[in-house]
Parts: C-alpha cells; sequence; structure tokens
C-alpha cells in the first residue's frame, strides 16, 4: 500500500501517477457516503486499495478527516429525529429488504471480499451468509426491544422500564472481514432507532462502498447510515466528536486499548475487540481425521487471518503421536493462490507488510529453536506479485517464544505438547488473551472440567472455529476484549439502547390496590 498526499479535488474516475511504483493506471478514487450522497473527501492523503491476489491497484482510498467525520456526525444527528421516530415495524422492514438483497447478491458481495482480501471464494460466501444471518437476528427487533413493567409498585402506581435509541453511533472495523464485522453492528444499531457512521478498514473498503449502494438501493433515508473512508485521523475525529454517543469497534488488542480508553474518556459507551490466540487441544481418545481436517481448517482458512483462527495446537499424552503426520501430510496437500479460483484453499494474506511480517515470525521461532515440520516460506505455482506465505508448522514451540508471544496473525500453526489437562488449561489460562478455544475429545469429564475452568471467551468442542451464531454474543475475554456488552445476541440490543424507567399513577384512575381490596375474591 503506497500514500500520496493530495487534496480531493478531482472527479471519481482519475489517471493518477503512483509516485512510489510509477504505474499510471485509471484508478478510482472513492467517496464517502454521507446524508444519502456520495461525496468527495476533505482528505489529505490516498492510500492504493491492492488486490492481495496480484498486487493490482483496484481504487484509491481517501484518508478522511475531522470535518469528514463531523460531516457525516451531522447527517446522521439529523435523521435521528425521524428515523427514531418511525415506528419498530418500519426500521425492521428495511432489514428485511437489506436480507433479500444479500441474499440476492451473495456471489457479487463474495466475490468483493475475495477480490480486496484474497480469501477464497467459500469462505467468502460463508462470510456473507454470517452477515445475512445477523439481518436475520435484528428482524426480531420487535421482540428483543420490548422493556418490562411492573404493575403496583405502590397503590396505583406502575413502574416500567422501556429501551431508547441512544443516538448516532459509529464502528471502526478491520480488514479481515469486510462484510462481517461492519454487518455485526450496523443492522442492530438502525433496528433500535440509532443512526449510523462506518469507518471500514482502509485495506478493504470497497466491500462496504458496495454494500452501502445496496443500503441506497432498499431506500434507508438519508443519513441514517453514513460511510467515512480513513485510518487514524478518521479514528480519532470519530473518538472525540461530541455528536457519537457510542463506539464499536474491531482490531489488533493495542488499538482496541487505545479505542476503548479515548472513547471512555469522551464519555462514549465502546465495545473494543481486540486480536487473539486462540490454542486448539487434543486429547489422546479425539477422533483423529475429524480432528486434523478441523484444525488445518481452523490454522489455515483464511490464510490463519481470523480473530478465531486455531493458532496453536496443543497435545496431550498420546495425541502427539496419532495427530502429527496426518497433520504434516494435510497441510502439504493445501494449494495455495488466488482466492478466485476454486482448487484453492489458502489465498495471500492481505499486504506485502503482512507477508514479511509472518516471515520474520517465522524465522524467529526457528531462532528460538522451534522445529519447522512445514515450510510454507517460498509457495510454488502462486500468481506473481500476490501476498503468499504457505502453510507453516512450527512444532516443539515453547511459551516463551515470540511465535507464541504474538498474535501472527496468518497461516504458521504452532505445535506445543503437554502430558496433561491440568497442564494444557495453565497453558492457555497463562495467554493475555481469550477470545476462542476448542478442545478435540469424546470424554464428556474432559470437556466439562475444560469449558469450567478455561479463562476464554468462547469455547469449541471438536469445533475449530467455534464463533458464536449471531443471536449468541460473540464473547471474547481478556485482552481480547474491552468493554462489558459484547456484539449481536442479546447484547446487541443492550448496546445499543438504553433504558429509561418510567414511574407512574393517574389520579382519575382511583387506586388499583384499594380496587382488587374492596373487590375481594370477585376478582
Ligand atoms: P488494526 O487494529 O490494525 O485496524 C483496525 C481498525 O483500526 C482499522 O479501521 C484501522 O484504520 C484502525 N486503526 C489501526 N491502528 C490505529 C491507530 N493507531 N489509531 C487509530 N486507528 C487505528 O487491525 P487489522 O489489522 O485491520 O485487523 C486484524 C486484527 O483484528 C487482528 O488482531 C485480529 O485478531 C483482530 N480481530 C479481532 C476480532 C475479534 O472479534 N476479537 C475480529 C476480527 C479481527
Amino acid at each position: 500500500m503506497t500514500t500520496e498526499t493530495n487534496a480531493l479535488t478531482s472527479e471519481d474516475k482519475t489517471t493518477i501517477t503512483d509516485t512510489t511504483t510509477k504505474k499510471t493506471a485509471a484508478t478510482r478514487i472513492l467517496s464517502n457516503y454521507v446524508g444519502g450522497r456520495w461525496v468527495s473527501a476533505q482528505a489529505s492523503g490516498l492510500l492504493d486499495v491492492t488486490n492481495p491476489a496480484s498486487g493490482e491497484v483496484l481504487a484509491r482510498v481517501p484518508l478522511s478527516g475531522i470535518a469528514d467525520v463531523e460531516g457525516a456526525v451531522a447527517a446522521a444527528s439529523a435523521a435521528l429525529p425521524d428515523w427514531r421516530g418511525r415506528s419498530i415495524g418500519e426500521r425492521t422492514e428495511f432489514i428485511y429488504a437489506l436480507r433479500e438483497k444479500f441474499r440476492q447478491r451473495i456471489d457479487e458481495l463474495a466475490a468483493s471480499v475475495t477480490r480486496e482480501s484474497g480469501k477464497v471464494l467459500s469462505d467468502a460466501r460463508a462470510e456473507i451468509t454470517r452477515s445475512i444471518e445477523v439481518l436475520e437476528v435484528a428482524c426480531a427487533a420487535p421482540m428483543t426491544m420490548q422493556g418490562r413493567i411492573l404493575e403496583g409498585v405502590a397503590r396505583g402506581i406502575n413502574t416500567e422500564t422501556i429501551r431508547q435509541p441512544i443516538g448516532v453511533c459509529a464502528a471502526i472495523t478491520p480488514f479481515n472481514f469486510p462484510a462481517m464485522v461492519p454487518m455485526w453492528f450496523l443492522p442492530f444499531a438502525i433496528v433500535c432507532g440509532n443512526t449510523f457512521v462506518l469507518k471500514p478498514s482502509e485495506q478493504v473498503p470497497l466491500t462496504s462502498e458496495l454494500m452501502f449502494h445496496i443500503f441506497e438501493e432498499v431506500g434507508l433515508p438519508r443519513g441514517v447510515v453514513n460511510l467515512v473512508h480513513g485510518a487514524h485521523d478518521a479514528v480519532n475525529a470519530i473518538l472525540d466528536s461530541p455528536g457519537i454517543r457510542a463506539v464499536s469497534f474491531v482490531g489488533s488488542v493495542n488499538t482496541a486499548k487505545y479505542i476503548y480508553r479515548r472513547a471512555a474518556e469522551n464519555g462514549k459507551r465502546v465495545q473494543a475487540l481486540g486480536g487473539a490466540k486462540n490454542y486448539m487441544i487434543v486429547m489422546p481418545d479425539a477422533v483423529v481425521d475429524k480432528t486434523v481436517s478441523n484444525v488445518l481448517g481452523s490454522a489455515f482458512g483464511n490464510a490463519g487471518q481470523r480473530c478465531m483462527a486455531g493458532s496453536v495446537l496443543v497435545t496431550v499424552g498420546s495425541a502427539q503421536a496419532a495427530i502429527m503426520g496426518r497433520l504434516k501430510e494435510g497441510a502439504e496437500k493445501l494449494i495455495a493462490g488466488d482466492g478466485m479460483d476454486a482448487k484453492v484453499s489458502l489465498g495471500p494474506v492481505i499486504s506485502s507488510a503482512a507477508c514479511e511480517r509472518i516471515h520474520e515470525a517465522i524465522e524467529s521461532g526457528l531462532k528460538e529453536g522451534a522445529e519447522l515440520l512445514v515450510d510454507g516460506r517460498r509457495p510454488t505455482g502462486v500468481p506473481a506479485g500476490g501476498n503468499f506465505v504457505g502453510p507453516t508448522i512450527l512444532n516443539n514451540v515453547t511459551p516463551e517464544m515470540r511465535v507464541c508471544r504474538e498474535e501472527i496473525f496468518g497461516p504458521v500453526l504452532s505445535v506445543m505438547h503437554v502430558d496433561t489437562l491440568d497442564q494444557a488449561i495453565a497453558l492457555v489460562n497463562s495467554d493475555p488473551r481469550g477470545n476462542g478455544t476448542s478442545i478435540f475429545t469424546e470424554n464428556g469429564a474432559a470437556v466439562r472440567e475444560y469449558s469450567r475452568r478455561i479463562e476464554v471467551g468462547m469455547v469449541g468442542v471438536n469445533i475449530g472455529v467455534a464463533a458464536s451464531p449471531a443471536y449468541f454474543p460473540f464473547s471474547g475475554w481478556k485482552d481480547s476484549f474491552f468493554g462489558d456488552l459484547h456484539v449481536h445476541g442479546w447484547d446487541a440490543v443492550e448496546f445499543f439502547t438504553r433504558k429509561k424507567t418510567v414511574t407512574s399513577r393517574y389520579f382519575s384512575a382511583g387506586e388499583t390496590g384499594k380496587f382488587f381490596v374492596e373487590q375481594g375474591d370477585k376478582h
């Protein structure tokens, strides 16, 4: 990705000379979507958006600043009174319409995800399916947004709690799920009566652009959803904007900590999801074939760039002998290449910088004494210009090695061996992150023990990627989550509404309690 300082006064289609690569390309500059209109950003610079499989420049994304964010916040604030004043049925109708559009255009959306993020098409389709699931759960708002009422807190007096929208909400999202992560928030936020500003990852802004065209097609009123492209400046403007009441963030641990602190200091409600290091425990009685295929899918799916990727495998006792050979064999069969190609099982990583970082991590593992069981450092048969790392397995990793301490976020599986379940639990609990974990066994007692004692928010039993469905919370722990209310499930309604408690009586109605006393058993 290259940077260029440039005021955006040009039209959307512009011929640009890239000063870094000396390439000339007819490259589209992306627009923000504010108040129902596509507008040029008043940006301080541009970044290339590239196809990670080929290096082709797909578009240029503007680095919006305070003025752009404040424009979007003003549009969202202006839209708020009408939007929150509409009936819940009317708002839900838009979510139904979006669900239909996403189903109709799933191939187009999936192709966009693959083109800009590199993941294989089947993974991209699964991502859109997950986004559709969120839309479906948001359609339950007429039930889930209900409050509570208690008759007779005193004679003739009732108290009720109602849920109201909080105002303008914003989300800041990562590169690895260009559709799904923005859709974790947007449907719940707007169905609850809030208006919304999205700042997608500057590395994958194109799928957001496509989704906003769909929001426009279903006729969402102007200003209900707004799109601001950019990076740090746009994020800081969101965190500091007095008009934004709640911030949802997904990204790496350090950014999550920063976002949580700065947004909270500014009095906002925050949910900030951080990075992960997910351990997969294989017990001696695990079903070998199915365990190995789940472990491979978890470690190498989406080229390891999932916050729920199993990045550390821990064998317990004789499980080591049972699975290591099969694991090596399975990893070596994976085919790296362009995610658009149906025979490919491992796409590129997001950028050349990510590629370099992953190579450095592998080298550090080797220097620190790990054994290279499967070497993906120089994958063959991959397209030129892409950011490819083949499946890599480092064996005999120890907790103090960098590959264990840091999130590699690439197709690299670290393997450790212990003798007992107790040792495995101690290992997992010593990690500062706690997003997901899996245990492979047919032993219910081991599962119960593991699920009860493990300090991780999402646990899979014989499931490699135990990402919660949209009707449950996506409930990471420790450094993988900063906040109180998680993403989707019941937590989403809690996050995107605030409770108001009304206590009431009517002097003309008499005292209900007295009436019952006087009428006795008749009532
Ligand atoms: P990132 O933290 O680099 O970026 C995420 C967002 O924050 C982007 O929109 C980016 O523009 C912005 N940003 C980055 N650094 C910033 C800074 N210093 N100041 C202000 N804004 C900043 O993350 P990424 O590389 O896009 O995504 C990968 C990370 O996200 C991984 O660590 C992964 O584990 C994590 N992730 C976590 C979950 C989860 O549910 N916990 C889900 C998906 C991804």
